[in-house]
């Protein structure tokens, strides 16, 4: 009899929490990606290297849509719709990773937790498959934030992330790039003229990748993965890894992942700007965001743009260059896939 009572006792317990949890929960969930912003001009696209980037970037939404529609976290979200865009050549993150000065590929990465402000990223990085689990893992497997160059390979070699011969990020067209921005800097010493810079700067793009998304719990994720800039030197570091200025999360106000000109982005501390905005001037995702690319940055010489979602759901994502590839599905069913202006 006594069996029985503790039974019925524990049954009614766990329909308890079970209709807590679902209170807990709403139907207001929401991803949004990009794969970097730059000089991104239809006239320099062919048809096909267009379906090519909408069809990436498509097939990144819908996979982090549907974990986000069965319940699944805001984390596996962001982290299955990176990874699809490292594993594609198109972007400069993973497999496609930008070359540096000296003919490596060194990676950069960030993730962060709106409900607890737990964040996670690697720099430097050389051997990892996809810097973007590196950055969770570090994020809920160690007690700090960021990790970096051979320590931070060594760290996801041992726990079982999937490691690569650094052969496996080399790219033929990323590395006709870096010869070429090598060459322009020998015209610039050789004439005596900043033209090579200025010409290196009008045609480029930023091709990190970011995800952000809200579950239906509430809890936001933002995250970055990128391969820096082309010819970088001395183990440089961009904004991407770095939390407050790529990356930010916060539940109570937003989400935000970043790119573009990773010094600018540092100095302006721009993912936090967005939400500090939200949370010192109750300002709207919209306001803050546009604020911060638009007038901020602008001002401030920095290119780029930024994908951001705040707790209701909204989403925006400025850009002050010529384009930015970005996607974005909400619950509604109501989504978008661009890479120029209009
Ligand atoms: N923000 C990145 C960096 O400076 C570049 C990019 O967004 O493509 O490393």
């Amino acid at each position: 009899m006594k069996s029985v009572q503790i039974f019925i006792y524990l049954f009614l317990l766990s329909l308890g929490s079970y209709a807590q949890d679902t209170m807990n929960t709403s139907q207001n969930f929401a991803i949004a990606i990009h794969g970097g912003a730059g000089t991104i001009l239809k006239e320099n696209f062919t048809e096909e290297k267009e379906k090519a980037y909408q069809n990436k970037l498509s097939e990144a939404i819908n996979v982090a849509y549907e974990i986000l529609e069965k319940g699944g976290s805001s984390i596996d979200a962001v982290e299955a719709a990176i990874k699809i865009m490292e594993d594609s050549p198109l972007f400069n993150a993973g497999k496609g990773a930008v070359f540096t000065n000296s003919g490596t590929n060194e990676m950069d990465a960030s993730m962060m937790e709106g409900k607890t402000l737990n964040a996670g990223a690697v720099s430097g990085v050389r051997t990892i498959k996809n810097p973007i689990s590196a950055a969770r893992l570090v994020m809920e497997k160690s007690e700090h934030v960021m990790l970096s160059g051979k320590g931070a390979d060594e760290f996801a070699k041992k726990n079982g992330l999937e490691i690569v011969d650094s052969s496996y990020f080399y790219d033929e067209k990323r590395y006709e790039h870096l010869q070429k921005i090598k060459e322009s800097e020998k015209m610039q010493l050789d004439h005596d003229s900043d033209q090579g810079n200025n010409e290196q700067n009008k045609d480029y793009k930023y091709g990190t990748v970011g995800a952000v998304a809200l579950d239906k719990n509430g809890n936001i994720t933002a995250a970055t993965s990128t391969g820096g800039m082309t010819n970088k030197k001395y183990g440089r570091i961009g904004d991407s890894p770095i939390i407050g200025a790529g990356t930010y999360a916060n539940n109570n106000t937003c989400g935000v992942s970043c790119t573009g000109h990773g010094e600018y982005f540092i100095r302006k501390v721009v993912a936090y700007d967005v939400s500090a905005l939200m949370e010192y001037k109750s300002m709207s995702l919209k306001e803050a965001s546009d604020f911060v690319i638009h007038k901020k940055m602008k001002e401030f010489g920095g290119d780029g743009g930024l994908i951001a979602i705040d707790k209701d759901g909204n989403i925006a994502m400025p850009f002050n260059t010529s384009g930015m590839f970005r996607a974005y599905k909400k619950a509604n069913g109501e989504s978008l896939v661009k890479m120029f202006k209009d």
